[in-house]
């Protein structure tokens, strides 16, 4: 009898003829995901489940973390698996599980059975009454109750036998691949991991940008970006963060334009360079961390006049949630913590006393035509003097 993992998929499960490439993308991540930890692994699928099979020394803990990082997943059960089925070692394999998950012996069960070796001598309710009646006789103080049962004793019998008692919740949502790449406005706030986190459950590989102004925003407000960088490729895989340089553009905006408009023309420019980025990297569509109203820069005036400037989606996974249902989510995704270390980014510095909250294109426009010319020349510079990081490898 040795350990191993079965993993429970949801959404995957209702993709028809394309199914297989949703569990080739699936597998791909995991094996990522297990290659380094200790022990050795082999993830193999079997007639709509998948399982981890477990060799070598290995943390049962670090694995079931590993795989709860893994979009796609939505239930990881660690099973022991009974490599002799026949009738008697199934039945004592079950009750040394059994023994050895549990400490106190003096719960309600049920057992449930699958069996897909239709050529094995018991049927799924035989297994039921069998496994039943041999755990009541081993362990006197166990209860049946199939109602209601405290624990849910699962035997399937397939290629091998396998006994399992617990599912533990995955991260839900689609397999990484399987639904192109995106590019995220990555700040160093609480709103935009979250927002990254968001859209790659649902598949989608992210690249990311961030907007640094030195010296008004410090190495150390950069280095936090990279670790929430980091934080969110634990679920999404490697980040390509590309750190642009915005100190000049930002400044000319400042010395040009109306204050009160400074915030929102910023993130027009942002935004344009955010889209050129993404084209470059093949990505399908921008990523903000925008909810409508949280600030004078999110009012729906002013999200329709940052949209205007793209011709690529802008999703927006936290349009409508409260800061926080934010806040509950990145302390779940790890990167609460980081995000409220008290560094400044770009737009805390220039913000004026009264921006505007419903501003007009057409005086966006007019602002805009002053910049012409010279602020293109500063947009190039900063596109070629990209730094990449690639985090989460
Ligand atoms: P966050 O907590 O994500 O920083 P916020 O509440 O501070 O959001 P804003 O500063 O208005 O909101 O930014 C809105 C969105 O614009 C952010 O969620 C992020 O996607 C993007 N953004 C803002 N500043 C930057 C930056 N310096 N670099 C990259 N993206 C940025
Ligand atoms: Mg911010």
């Amino acid at each position: 009898m040795y350990q191993a993992f079965l993993v429970k998929y949801a959404e995957i499960g209702i993709k028809g003829k394309n199914r297989y490439k949703f569990e080739n993308a699936l597998c791909q991540q995991m094996e990522r995901t297990l290659k380094p930890l200790d022990g050795e692994f082999v993830v193999e699928r079997q007639q709509g489940r998948i399982f981890v099979e477990a060799k070598g020394d290995f943390d049962e803990e670090d694995v079931i973390e590993a795989l709860q990082h893994v979009f796609g997943i939505s239930g990881i059960c660690p099973v022991n698996v009974i490599e002799d089925k026949t009738w008697e070692n199934v039945a004592k394999g079950v009750g040394d599980f059994v023994e050895q998950q549990y400490d106190k012996l003096d719960f309600t069960f049920k057992v449930e059975s699958k069996r897909s070796d239709k050529h094995y001598p018991m049927t799924s309710p035989e297994v039921c009454v069998e496994t039943g009646a041999y755990l009541l006789d081993r362990f006197p103080e166990l209860r049946v109750d199939v109602h209601k049962p405290e624990v849910r004793i699962w035997v399937e019998i397939r290629e091998k036998a396998y006994v399992y008692s617990k599912v533990i919740k995955g991260a839900g949502g689609m397999p990484l691949g399987t639904n192109g790449s995106a590019m995220l406005l990555l700040s160093g706030g609480i709103d935009s991991p979250v927002a990254g986190y968001m859209i790659a459950k649902r598949g989608v590989f992210i690249d990311a940008v961030y907007f640094h102004a030195p010296p008004y925003t410090s190495e150390r407000a950069k280095q936090k970006v990279v670790d929430l960088a980091e934080l969110v490729s634990k679920y999404t895989g490697p980040i390509r963060l590309h750190v642009v340089n915005f100190t000049d553009i930002q400044m000319y905006i400042y010395e040009t334009c109306p204050h009160e408009e400074l915030t929102i023309l910023m993130r027009r420019y942002m935004m344009r360079i955010a889209e050129t980025l993404a084209k470059k990297n093949d990505c399908l569509g921008l990523i903000t961390g925008e909810s409508i109203g949280q600030v004078a820069s999110q009012t729906m005036q002013s999200l329709a006049a940052t949209n205007e400037v793209c011709t690529l989606p802008v999703y927006r996974p936290l349009i409508g949630f409260d800061k926080q249902e934010i806040v509950e989510l990145s302390e779940k995704i790890n990167t609460y913590e980081t995000s409220i270390q008290p560094y400044e980014d770009c737009c805390t510095i220039f913000v004026a006393k009264h921006p505007v909250t419903k501003p007009e294109l057409k005086m966006l426009h007019r602002s805009e035509e002053k910049l012409v010319g010279k602020i293109d020349e500063m947009v190039k510079t900063a596109l070629d003097t990209v730094e990449i990081i690639t985090v989460g490898e």
